[in-house]
């Protein structure tokens, strides 16, 4: 007699660990920004409310035509999705059948493993460089008549670490055309590295690149699920043809606009958590810390056995941070107060 249960694979899938939430406790684990909606965007929200009776705009169209004028992109290539973690999930969806390989560099995002897995597809995990950056010559070794994707994380989450433009070019330059490379780039705004490429102008030169963005870091809307690719036509056709009915609400949508309108005002937030972002790594570096240069808006410890201590270390001090057990701990950059409170605490456990 068949049996209902679920696919008998899930038990193995790997666990997506969302950073902690302790009432009263500094949040330093989600790489989110730490100021709430300006008062333009909020205003967007509330007004968005009184329209929540209606489905949403199944392709949102609004958003679409403001980020191709943005971007210079025509709209048949932007997909929006529901975060773009969703969008990893529908660019897997849309390319590969059960067994195709999807590439990454390890460690990277913790969401790839998983939309890999849920998709039937096979993960091929490339370790990082001994400097914590994405390993493109051994990526490039690894692409068999299999690989379907290879998702390039710049700059790379957890570690911070960039991918310079000639880089990524002779990377492009030697990938084969059936694979399509995706340029993750949730942390771009973070950026101020004049060596690091906006991935968008690969897109307008090759047809196997892709880029993601999302809303959910610099511009502060995590808690909404707003993200964009931008790819060749047939590929962003696909995305929605695999895209979740309805799955980008309402108000996500309109407070992307209202998010666009204000951009100069959230970039100018983000050049503030720039700055706080030398400040901490050279306090860091002063301790004795390693701590890989960081293009993003959080810092990277790579203490091996040492993590689960300091994750504990920085609890006991109400810092909740975001530990990859045996690896390392990924620290974003919170409020001048915030990262004091973290660099004491990391002073005192140097001294543990
Ligand atoms: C945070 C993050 C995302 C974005 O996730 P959303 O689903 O848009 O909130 C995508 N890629 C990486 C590497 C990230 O760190």
């Amino acid at each position: 007699m068949p049996s209902l249960a679920p696919r008998p694979d899930l038990d193995s899938l790997p666990k997506y660990v969302p950073g902690r939430t302790i009432e009263g406790a500094v949040k330093l684990a989600s790489n989110e920004v730490p100021g709430g909606p300006l008062p333009s965007v909020q205003a967007a929200i509330t007004a968005a409310v009184t329209g929540v009776n209606r489905y949403p705009d199944n392709g949102s169209q609004a958003l679409r035509e403001r980020l191709s004028r943005r971007l210079d992109v025509p709209a048949e290539r932007l997909a929006i999705g529901c975060g773009s973690v969703s969008l990893c999930q529908q660019m897997i969806q849309a390319l590969c059948g059960p067994g195709d390989e999807v590439l990454f560099g390890w460690r990277s995002f913790e969401a790839y493993p998983i939309v890999v897995q849920v998709a039937l597809a096979t993960g091929v995990k490339v370790p990082l460089t001994p400097e914590h950056g994405l390993d493109l010559d051994a990526m490039l070794a690894r692409i068999t008549d299999r690989t379907k994707l290879v998702f390039v994380c710049n700059p790379n989450n957890p570690t911070g670490t960039v991918l310079h433009r000639d880089e990524i070019e002779r990377f492009l330059e030697a990938v084969p055309p059936h694979v399509l490379v995706v340029l993750d780039e949730a942390y771009k705004e973070f950026v101020t590295d004049p060596e690091v490429p906006d991935g968008v102008e690969f897109t307008r030169t090759h047809s196997n690149v892709a880029v993601l963005r999302t809303f959910s870091k610099a511009y502060g809307l995590a808690g909404l699920r707003v993200g964009y690719a931008v790819a060749p036509e047939p590929i962003a056709q696909a995305l929605q043809q695999v895209y979740v009915a309805f799955s980008v609400n309402s108000i996500a949508q309109v407070a992307a606009i209202a998010s666009l309108d204000a951009e100069d005002e959230l970039l100018a937030r983000c050049r503030e958590i720039i700055s706080e972002r030398t400040r901490v790594r050279d306090a860091l570096l002063e301790m004795g810390y390693e701590i890989p240069p960081t293009q993003a808006n959080f810092v990277w410890f790579p203490l091996g056995e040492r993590t689960a201590a300091f994750a504990e270390h920085m609890l006991d001090r109400k810092l909740i941070v975001r530990p990859f057990p045996g690896e390392g701990a990924r620290v974003t950059i919170g409020t001048p107060e915030e990262n004091d409170l973290m660099l004491a605490a990391a002073k005192e456990f140097q001294a543990i």
